[in-house]
Formats: C-alpha cells, structure tokens, sequence
C-alpha cells in the first residue's frame, strides 16, 4: 500500500501531494487525514504531512520512495478532520484532492495583513486650540488644516483624512514627534465589526418557540446529535430560536457555525448575534481577502471566538469543539458552490456535524424540497413555527391577471388595482416596495395576451430564445425556429419579456411624481455598502417607494412598508430550469412576507401572467405544503431531485468539433459502466449559453434513483478522462443535483 501525503497544508503552494510507502508496522493505522512524518526533499528533513488518500500502485519507482515514518504526536485534530472532510467532498461531488482541500482549509497567502491605521489627537481642547494658533501664526497651513480637523472629531482614519486633506506623511510625522498625535494601527477585520457590549436578552419565547427549543435542548443534552428544520414564516421568531439554542451549546461547552446568505448578512442581523453573544461571535464576508480569512481562522484556532457568522464558506471554519450549525434560508441557491467540488452546503454540512458529533438546524419559510422531503422520510426534524412572533398579521395577497389588463387596453408594466393601492399609500405616508421578478431570466419566449410559454416537448421546461431565430431546450438539445405569431391565441405580441428596474423608476416617477423612489439593482449598489446605504435611506423613511430585484426581499425589516407589488411574477417560472417553480414560489412567499411587519396590515399584489400556474396560486394563498404536493407530483414524474438524483457533467473546451465528439464518448462510456441500464442518459446538448467568449459548452446529463451509483460513474468518468488524450483541452466538472442552468 501506498500513501498520498500532502505537506503544508496552509501554504499558497498547495498544488501537490507525493506518495510515500507505508511499512508493515503502520499498515492499518493510517486514514484520510491523519497527520503523519515523512522525510521531505535533498536532506530527508523530517517534517508533518496529511495522509489525502491511498493506492496499491506505486506512481514511480518503487526504489525511490521514501517510507512514511511514524504518526505526528500531539497532532492538531481539527486538521485531520478537515481533510478528512475534503477527502468526502472530493468523493461525492468530484474534482481533485487539492480542488478539495482548497475549498475546506484558509490557504496563507503572501501578502501582509493589511493594517488600518487611526489618528488621534492626545491634546484637550484648549490644548489643541492654543497649537492651532501657533500653526496659523508660522503659516504652517497643512499643520493647521490636520489639528482643525482633529478638533472636530479627535479620532478618524489616517487614510481618509490625509486623502481628504492633502496633507502628507511628513506633516503627520512632525506632529507626532511633538506628542501633539498618536498614530493606532489595527488590523482590519480583527474585530470586524466594533462590538457593542451584550446588551440583548431572548423574549419571552411564543409557545411554538420554546416547543422548538425544549426539543433541541432535551436532544442535546442527551448526546442525541441530528439534523432539524425550522420551518417558519417569515417574522415567526428563527432567528431568536437559533441564539436560544446556539446559547445552549456555547453553555455546554460548544461552538457554533452560522450560515447566512451573504445578501441577508447585514449590519442589524449581525447585530442581533453580537448583542447576544458580545466578542465570542465573529464574521466572515466574501469581501474579504484571503489573507483576511486566514487571519479570522487564526483567530479561531487561539479560542478568542465561539460563534462564526458568514456565507457558505463559513461551514469550513475549524471548531475544535462545533456543537451546532445553523443554516437560515437554507433553500437559497447560494448555498451550492459554483466552482469544483460544487458542493451543497446543506450536505456538506451534515457530513460535517455527523463526523464531528455536532447538529444542524436548518430553517426557512420556504423549505427546499430537498429538506422538507427529508422531513417526511424521517430524515430531518421538523420543527414548525406557524404564527408570527412580534407585530404583524399575515398580509392579504392578489392576483391580478395581466393578460385582462391588456384585454381592457391597459398595457403599463402596473395593474389598475396596484396603482390605486399606490395612491391610497401615499397619501398615507405608508411605504410601498417594488419588486421586479428577473430570477432566473433565460430568454423565455411567451405571449403577453394569453400567457402561453412555449415549452420543450420532452422535458416540461420552457424553451429559450437563442440568436439565429431558434428555440432550444437546455435539457435535451430540441430545436425550433423562433415564433412570431402565438400558436394558442394567435396574438403578435409574442416574445421574450423586456423590463428593467430603471425602466419602472423611470415610469413610476412619471405616474406618482409626488413620490420620493429609491431603486436598488446591481447598478446602484456596485460600490462598498451601497446595499446597506439604500436599505438604510428607505428604513428611516427617505423614500415612499423602493423598486428592486431579489436583493430587496432579504434581511432587513420596514415596519412601514404596508404595499407590495411584485412584477413579471412569472419571470422566473420559465427560466429553462427544473427548479423554476419552487424559485417562483420561495421568490413570491419571501417578497410576500416584506409587508405589514408592524402594526398594520399588509397588502400584496402579484401580477402575472399565468395566474393558474400551481407555483402562484400557492404563494398567494401562502401555501406551502400545497405547493409542495403539486411539486413533488412534477419531480416524481420527471425523474428529478429530491425523488431522483441528476448529475450534469459540464464540458468546455475551445473547438466546437471535438467537443461535440468527447461528449458522446463521454456517454457512450457512461452507457457501458452502467451495465445493469439503470440510469437515463440525456444529451449532449447546447446549454444557454453556448459559447462564451469562443469557448463552446456541452452538458450531459444522468439521472437515477441512487446517489451512490452516480458517483460511482463519476469516478469511473473521471479515471477515462485522465488517461484518454482527447480531453485533454477541455475542461470537465461534476454538477451533482444543479441548483442553476449551466
Ligand atoms: P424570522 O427569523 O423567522 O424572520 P425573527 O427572529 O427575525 O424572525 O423575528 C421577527 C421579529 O419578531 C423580530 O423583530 C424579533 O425581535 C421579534 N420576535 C421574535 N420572537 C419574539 C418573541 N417571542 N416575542 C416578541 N418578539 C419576538
Ligand atoms: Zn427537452
Ligand atoms: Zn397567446
């Protein structure tokens, strides 16, 4: 037997693992992970290593590799354990050990830990007053202009201040030398955000939260470890059930992980967790380096933190003692990486805790089918909380046709009836949101006067318009030539949908020129905290209007905001895309869920086109369980997840030729390894978006009942792909269970 032995796990240079023999005495004491020593380089230096995998063939000469020596003592278990985790993820979802461990362990990068640097005046204000004079006095303008703003505010940031007032290092130099400032550096994101003192305490708990939180507790401090979903509406108290419970696991002696989408990870929800839990909580944000990240894991690793907050990666933080991980929203596209391992962070999640001894407390409003299903087979816990736990009532939702609107001569993006809801709001000083439904959009041709979509005939998901005048299905490559005329009610307006936020600004600003319109898209919040600065304008009441995409469906609570109008409701329904239904519902609920949190009523108005669809009527009559009854029907009958299980193999490569080649070589040899003639075998075909920047893209899909036999595909997949020459220009990754159309 051999071993594959990865050294310096931390390093930038983690590209290579070496294989080292393993001597009788150590056969069967090695695993995945165990640290070990090895010889290393010209001087056989003795250092640590990682054990990443084994083979019973040597890769050279069998005389020259050099014997793994003995298991490192006093070796830190938490880095075994995370490579142990790679070792998994690289199994179930594909790609390489190093693709792996680079997505689990903080790489050290080079650069420095950026430091941020602080002025500070050391004089009292008279003090500070008399200098000022002097300066005025020698002429010493640039002295002057920095003291006089240091007696405005005695504390600011060195680079913002210099930068505003031009003054240079020297003049900030020889004031510090006459003790008239101090310079305080701190390195960023060591405290990310400055904490405030604890200063939360939990509510008086609802009884279906303390229901929630006994049986968590009861669970926990009998050893019983597993995976639970809080499934409750919007503003039913989650988030204060999971500080209930993360507080439980913090007194027994544990730490806990936090997932939030980085969209809802804003500046009051962390607030909520530091209030409670003080400078034991840190976070983690994408905007972070990896220097940056590498630092907070140090942090981790010295004890100072209990409680991480961030996005996926976040999962990967390394707890010694993780008690529990909590992912809110856990039916967000987000949680599934887009790069190899595309791992799902729910799964990986509980692959962790199930190795670590930890918990997961899933929750959402609008639960993945995935783990409401799980619920149902007994898998999961279900923990249901079904009234809201603050201020508030459920709103009342319309549905309003848009093809009537059109009937009755009305062709503006807005519903008559939306429109007098607006009015009555305004005059009332109530706040109003906008959402505009863009989820999803690929190039879906449908009728404006009917409603009717043009689907593919074998796979139940829309076509999309493509150029050249064609309409393709992304599943299995069926091809048709555009549409002009509708074929169901033989309309012209027939087409792909065109609206975007700045054209809705832009009419609103027309029909209520009285209204004060903010807009939020990816225009307007390009910049560092633009997101933050627009939610914030429109909580203190700066604009009686917000018109967004889905950004403005998260995080934030508008205790004023008693309207919202969703348009092009149907907009992610069509998106070629075996999910789309279960995105339009969560969608619509969410948006839904934005009005009347405070004390009065909510009213919400869905404007679409196919008002019939299940997906909307459900999300109107805010019906979950329905919604997924009628969902489940469709996956059964598909053949898709959570029923059955699909992996895309996605292929790119620079000619188009030989690319269409290696994918049916790719199936062809899918087809012999499975034998027994289990698995459907769909493609290739051209996905949305077929060539990008003149590399061209094939997907291939196979479904079946059994994960495990996809992956053993995989494997076998991968292996050929290794050794055949052919594809050797392209590239090919594993999508198990895609949440997105390639
Ligand atoms: P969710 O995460 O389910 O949307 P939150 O935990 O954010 O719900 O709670 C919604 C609002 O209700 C918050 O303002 C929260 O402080 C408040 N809240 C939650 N639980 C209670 C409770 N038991 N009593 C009073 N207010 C509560
Ligand atoms: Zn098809
Ligand atoms: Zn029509």
């Amino acid at each position: 037997m051999y071993a594959d032995i990865i050294v310096d796990i931390t390093h930038e240079k983690l590209d290579k693992v070496f294989q080292y023999k393993i001597l009788p005495e150590l056969e069967g004491e090695l695993q995945i992970g165990t640290e070990v020593i090895v010889p290393f380089g010209k001087g056989d230096k003795e250092i640590r290593g990682y054990v990443t995998g084994f083979s019973d063939k040597p890769d050279y000469d069998e005389g020259k590799m050099k014997p793994v020596l003995s298991i490192a003592k006093g070796s830190l278990a938490i880095e075994s354990r995370m490579v142990a985790l790679a070792a998994w993820m690289k199994e179930y979802y594909g790609g390489t050990m190093i693709q792996a461990l680079k997505t689990v362990i903080p790489i050290k990068k080079q650069e420095k830990a950026r430091k941020k640097r602080r002025i500070r005046l050391l004089l009292d204000e008279a003090a500070g007053k008399q200098q000022l004079e002097v300066f005025l006095h020698k002429n010493q303008r640039a002295r002057a202009r920095l003291l006089a703003a240091l007696l405005d505010q005695p504390e600011q940031d060195y680079e913002l201040l210099t930068k505003k007032l031009n003054v240079t290092g020297a003049v900030v130099r020889a004031l510090k030398e006459k003790n008239i400032i101090s310079l305080e550096s701190e390195t960023v994101f060591r405290n990310p955000i400055r904490h405030k003192s604890q200063d939360r305490e939990a509510p008086e708990f609802t009884d279906e939260q303390r229901h929630a939180i006994n049986i968590f507790r009861e669970d926990y401090c009998k050893g019983v470890r597993k995976t639970y979903l809080v499934y409750g509406i919007t503003g039913s108290g989650k988030t204060e059930v999971y500080m209930e419970m993360i507080a439980q696991v913090l007194e027994a002696g544990g730490q806990a992980i936090v997932l939030i989408p980085e969209i809802a990870l804003t500046y009051q929800t962390v607030m909520r967790f530091y209030g409670r839990f003080g400078d034991r909580v840190s976070i983690l944000n994408s905007r972070m380096s990896a220097g940056e990240r590498f630092d907070q894991m140090e942090r981790v690793k010295s004890g100072e933190v209990d409680v991480m907050i961030g996005p996926r990666s976040a999962l990967f933080t390394p707890f010694p003692r993780l008690g529990l991980i909590v992912i809110d929203e856990e039916h967000e596209a987000a949680y599934k990486s887009e790069q190899t391992p595309r791992y799902h962070a729910r799964e990986t999640a509980i692959e962790r805790a199930k190795r670590e001894g930890a918990s997961v407390v899933l929750g959402s409003a609008t639960p993945s089918l995935e783990a409401f299903y799980a619920c149902k087979c007994g898998r999961f816990q279900l923990l249901e909380l079904k009234k809201r736990a603050g201020e508030g009532e459920l709103p009342e939702v319309y549905v309003e046709d848009m093809r009537k609107e059109l009937r009755a001569g009305n062709r503006s993006i807005l519903s008559d009836h939306l429109k007098n809801l607006i009015d009555a709001r305004l005059l009332r000083h109530e706040q109003i949101m906008l959402f505009l439904n863009r989820r999803g959009y690929a190039g879906f041709v449908s009728c404006r006067s009917c409603g009717y979509v043009v689907k593919c005939p074998h796979c139940d998901v829309s076509l999309a318009a493509h150029k050249g005048g064609k309409m393709l299905c992304h599943y299995c490559g069926h091809e048709e030539p555009q549409l002009h005329v509708c074929p169901s009610c033989g309309s012209g307006y027939i087409g792909g949908f065109k609206a975007g936020t700045q054209q809705i600004e832009e009419m609103v600003k027309r029909q209520f020129p009285s209204a004060r319109v903010l807009r939020m898209d990816m225009d307007t919040t390009r910049t560092k905290d633009g997101h933050e600065k627009i939610l914030e304008a429109f909580s203190s009441e700066e604009a009686d209007i917000l018109i967004g995409t889905q950004m403005i469906v998260k995080g934030h609570d508008f205790p004023n905001v008693t309207l919202v109008g969703i348009l092009a409701a149907d907009m992610s329904l069509y998106s070629s895309d075996y999910r789309a239904a279960e995105r339009t519902f969560q969608l619509l609920t969410q948006a839904a869920g934005r009005a009347g949190r405070g004390r009065s009523k909510g009213e919400v108005v869905i404007q679409t086109y196919s008002p019939e669809h299940y997906s909307i009527e459900m999300a109107a009559a805010q019906d979950y369980e329905g919604f997924y009854a009628a969902e489940m029907e469709y996956r059964g009958l598909m053949g898709y997840p959570p029923v059955e299980q699909l992996l895309a193999v996605l292929m790119t490569g620079p000619d188009e030729k030989l690319l269409e080649t290696a994918a049916k070589y790719l199936k062809d040899f899918a087809n012999r390894v499975d034998k027994r003639g289990i698995l459907q075998l769909i493609g290739p075909a051209s996905p949305y978006v077929a060539k990008v920047s003149d590399v061209y893209r094939r997907v291939l899909y196979l479904k079946g009942p059994d994960y495990g036999l996809l992956v053993e595909v995989k494997n076998r997949m991968e292996k050929y792909i290794e050794i055949n020459k052919g594809f050797q220009t392209m590239r090919i990754q594993f999508d198990f269970n895609p949440m997105n159309v390639f």
